[in-house]
């Protein structure tokens, strides 16, 4: 069974998502997360694992969303969602440097009380770092990230940063842009396989016109093919390694 780790599934709208499970079940998907970015959209993502078996809530702010809607009492909010039955995860936590991202400390203070009560919880998290590998390192390091399974998401950094998040005992999330990144495919062909796990990051492609090239759960077929030629391993070996450490993760 493949197991999409990370997407916003919750976004898509009734039409897309129906022909979005029908593909992905025809690719042996089995689990897919869908991670909210705000309050509102995690409960989203509730209400939709009500809706389909295959589908598992993620609950957390994302570091670009901070501002979006009123935070107050943030913590206590996302402590009621944890307790759906269906919520296995924290995400997506974070930090995302750019020009038109909330201020830093602020992002600092959202990814690391996240991660507190990921461990309050005992639940994992998956984190986005954009432009912050340092500032990102420095808080998994002091929230003691090692209490609990961690995953990082859409994984992008070079092979330094990637040995220092393995170094943490954090699961790598590899995504579709190492297919035609030469560079990135180098690093991720050196990771351990029993620290990886997989993920398509899909969301509604409206700026994409054909339908058909939107990024789905499906595409998890290709991730797998590419490591699999990559390391010189069996597919299906790879499948069976990669399921097995995101149950590990999910404790499912
Ligand atoms: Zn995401």
């Amino acid at each position: 069974m493949l197991i999409d780790i990370h997407t916003h599934v919750q976004q898509f709208n009734k039409e897309d998502l129906d022909l979005l499970i029908h593909n992905s079940k025809i690719a042996n998907v089995g689990i897919i997360i869908a991670a909210g970015t705000t309050i509102s959209d995690s409960e989203k993502s509730i209400a939709l694992s009500k809706k389909y078996e295959e589908i598992y809530a993620a609950v957390g702010i994302h570091p670009q969303n901070i501002l979006d809607e009123n935070t107050n009492n943030y913590l206590e909010k996302l402590t009621k969602l944890i307790e759906h039955p269906k919520t296995i995860m924290i995400s997506e936590i974070g930090i995302d440097i750019q020009k038109e991202s909330p201020e830093l400390s602020l992002q600092k203070d959202f990814f690391y009380n996240q991660i507190l009560i990921a461990e309050e919880y005992n639940l994992p998290i998956a984190f986005h770092v954009r432009n912050a590998e340092k500032e990102a390192l420095e808080i998994i390091k002091s929230a003691n990230i090692k209490n609990i399974k961690s995953v990082a998401h859409y994984f992008l950094g070079n092979y330094d940063y990637a040995k220092r998040l393995l170094n943490e005992n954090v699961y790598i999330s590899v995504a579709k842009p190492f297919l035609r990144d030469e560079e990135l495919s180098e690093v991720i062909k050196k990771l351990p396989l029993d620290q990886i796990v997989i993920e398509t990051d899909s969301y509604p492609q409206y700026f994409k016109k054909n339908r058909q090239r939107w990024t789905e759960p499906k595409d998890l077929l290709l991730i797998i093919e590419k490591l699999s030629k990559l390391k010189n391993i069996d597919p299906e070996y790879i499948t069976e390694q990669i399921e097995k450490n995101s149950k590990n993760i999910l404790d499912l």
